[in-house]
């Protein structure tokens, strides 16, 4: 078997004095105004106010109070999809370690549009997904290393794979020494270029209409999951060692190989949104009881992952589980967390703020009383 590499992060600390090797990078990112939000003008002026060059947000109750709050970043409606690629993602891929880059927040705040928009006519459209495997394969040797994916939906506590809709059901192992996880008899498929690229997540998102249009759901009711399967074989230069066996060095005259293999998830998180609002029921009212689940059991991984605790509890939901190697030890923790404008969602845009904020452990929240 091909070593894993075990190296601890280098442990720089951050402004807030938290190492950065324990801590969940978080971003917020706000959508641009849409019809909607500018039919109800008149609502406009009140929910939140960026100040990125700060890395905070104001968030407005009402005229007279407002709680300001520090990210990691803070990207107004107007970032590019690569500058939240280059600052959110970017530092998760290829450099050995596994990583997880989640988007979070309400329905239409812009999750999919973030981490999942394909942009294959307009390049400065394309989202985290796109971008990173176009990045891993500008890097890699086609010889010696290799990329696959794994697009799978997370609906109701069942994984279905995106790539092979017939498989339903698969289930989450993990290996009792390594704790590596896996999922077995979802499909892994090996990445050629670009173009295969595009294919196969438009193939994920049609399967994944298709699979919620026969359920009777809404995408934004699932999880949706990319996992990378990065391979690369680094030469390392060692004339020194005498202990090979015989034929290593006729097979590498000069280097020696080292394999580093790490996993990439790219995960578009289902809405946020509390689902009792809209008076729903039956199956909704299961989908609610999952998603609720699954994020409250993300919420506590979160938490416990920004204490740096010894323990994170993975095992409550299959989120989690399906994460569970990608969280803690070296691995990189990024979250964007996705905001509207419109005060008319003032409850979900606290409410999501709020994730990120534990997420980010912050320790000094300011705040603000304007009479
Ligand atoms: P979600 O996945 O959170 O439900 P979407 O990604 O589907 O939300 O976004 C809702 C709508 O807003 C889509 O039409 C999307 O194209 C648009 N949108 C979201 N974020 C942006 C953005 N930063 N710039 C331009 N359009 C955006």
């Amino acid at each position: 078997p091909s070593p894993s590499p075990s190296r601890a992060r280098p442990a720089a600390a951050d402004n807030d004095g938290v190492s950065d090797s324990c801590r969940v990078r978080v971003a917020v990112r706000l959508r641009p105004k849409n019809s909607d939000d500018l039919a109800h003008g008149a609502d406009f002026d009140g929910c939140v106010e960026l100040q990125p060059e700060c890395k905070k947000l104001k968030l407005k109750k009402n005229n007279w109070s407002c709680e300001s709050y520090k990210f990691d970043e803070v990207f107004s409606e107007n970032a590019s999809q690569k500058r939240v690629y280059e600052v959110v993602a970017k530092p998760s891929v290829l450099e050995g370690y596994n990583g997880t880059v989640m988007a979070y927040g309400q329905t239409g705040t812009g999750k999919t549009y973030t981490v999942g928009r394909l942009g294959k006519d307009d390049p400065s459209e394309r989202g985290i997904m796109v971008r990173a495997l176009e990045h891993i394969l500008s890097v890699m040797s086609l010889e010696t290393d290799s990329v696959a994916i794994s697009f799978l939906q997370l609906y109701l506590e069942s994984v279905q794979d995106l790539l092979a809709p017939e498989k339903t059901n698969i289930p989450i192992v993990e290996d009792p020494k390594t704790g590596e996880v896996s999922l077995p008899g979802a499909a892994i498929v090996e990445i050629r270029d670009l173009e295969h690229v595009f294919q196969l997540l438009q193939i994920g998102e049609m399967n994944r209409h298709a699979a919620n249009t026969k359920m009777n759901t809404e995408s934004s009711r699932s999880h949706a999951i990319l996992i990378v399967h990065i391979q690369r074989s680094l030469r390392i230069k060692d004339e020194s060692n005498t202990s090979l066996p015989n034929g290593t060095n006729d097979l590498f005259p000069d280097n020696l190989p080292l394999v580093l293999k790490s996993k990439l998830l790219i995960v578009d998180l289902a809405g946020s949104e509390r689902i009792d609002k809209s008076g729903s029921e039956g199956h909704m009212i299961e989908e609610a009881k999952f998603i609720n689940l699954s994020l409250t059991s993300l919420g506590k991984c979160i938490n416990a992952l920004a204490e740096n605790s010894p323990h994170i509890p993975t095992r409550d939901s299959k989120l989690t589980r399906i994460l569970r190697d990608s969280f803690g030890g070296t691995a990189r923790t990024s979250l964007i967390v996705t905001i509207g404008p419109s005060s008319r969602h003032f409850s979900e845009t606290s409410s999501t703020i709020m994730f990120g904020q534990r997420a980010m452990k912050i320790v000094n929240t300011i705040r603000i009383k304007e009479e």
